[in-house]
């Protein structure tokens, strides 16, 4: 089994820290695991959060913290360098998770060119740039037109797609993280999301992250868009999106048996 979303930020860039990943890892029967860095963290993908971080007051605040302690790229790139050079008892793959927005298709372009990661995977995190998914702006969904929303950010996931600058699209259900479930039957809408990602080469992920980090009641995507992924032969990767070592391979059993069940 694979988990294909883990995040390794939280801890010093040591052998000892993402050995405690790939222990648990292996407890739970993973021997795949890809590990990425938001480039939040990073000064060299300062220009994605121009939109995101004048939004509001709050979002400025969170991205300056995140600004004043940004590193360099080069911190995680010599990180994975030193990784490579030893033997662990499962694949690892190394990568970033990218905020994706359109404007700026040509900086993540300029960023892919700076190291050969094994993997991109693009993120709709924010909805023209509102981050969505923040705890300190949790929103309701009475106050939005839920149809209008998910036509957006359906829509954003589409040109990022398009884009053709990811290996993958994540969490492609993130928008629900407070229960905000589409209401609408969007079935057309997957069908173009998957056709789109069979054209690109890219895979979907099938992540827990939301049930792990937001409590989310339902595991991984919607039935519809799952049951439209496998009809259409989308690659489809089970993801954790875990940010500490115990939640590596978190309910990837149970998402290999829905993905089986379609
Ligand atoms: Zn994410
Ligand atoms: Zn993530």
């Amino acid at each position: 089994m694979i988990d294909a979303h883990v995040h390794l930020e939280k801890g010093d860039y040591s052998v000892e820290w993402i050995n405690q990943f790939v222990s648990y890892a292996v407890k739970r029967n993973i021997d795949e695991v890809y590990f990425l860095e938001h480039t939040h963290i990073f000064k060299e993908c300062r220009n994605l959060y121009n939109e995101m971080s004048v939004y509001n007051e709050y979002q400025k605040n969170w991205y300056q913290k995140k600004w004043e302690q940004a590193r360099p790229l080069k911190d995680y790139i010599d990180y994975i360098e030193k990784l490579k050079q030893i033997d662990f008892p499962i694949r690892l793959k190394f990568g970033l998770e990218v905020c994706y927005s359109p404007e700026h298709e040509i900086d993540i372009a300029q960023m892919k060119q700076m190291y050969s990661f094994d993997f991109l995977v693009g993120s709709i995190h924010f909805i023209d740039g509102w981050a969505f998914s923040h705890r300190k702006q949790r929103w309701d969904r009475n106050d939005y037109d839920m149809d209008e929303l998910y036509e957006r950010y359906y829509a954003l996931m589409l040109s990022l797609i398009n884009s053709r600058l990811f290996s993958g699209l994540a969490h492609p259900q993130s928008l629900q993280c407070y229960g905000a479930y589409p209401q609408k039957d969007f079935r057309h809408i997957y069908l173009q999301l998957a056709q789109a990602l069979c054209l690109n080469d890219m895979y979907i992920e099938e992540s827990s992250g939301l049930a792990i980090n937001y409590g989310d009641k339902q595991l991984g995507m919607n039935a519809d868009m799952l049951e439209c992924m496998v009809r259409c032969n989308v690659p489809i990767l089970t993801a954790s999106d875990a940010h500490s070592p115990q939640n590596v391979g978190l309910y990837i059993k149970e998402m290999n048996d829905l993905i089986q069940s379609v």
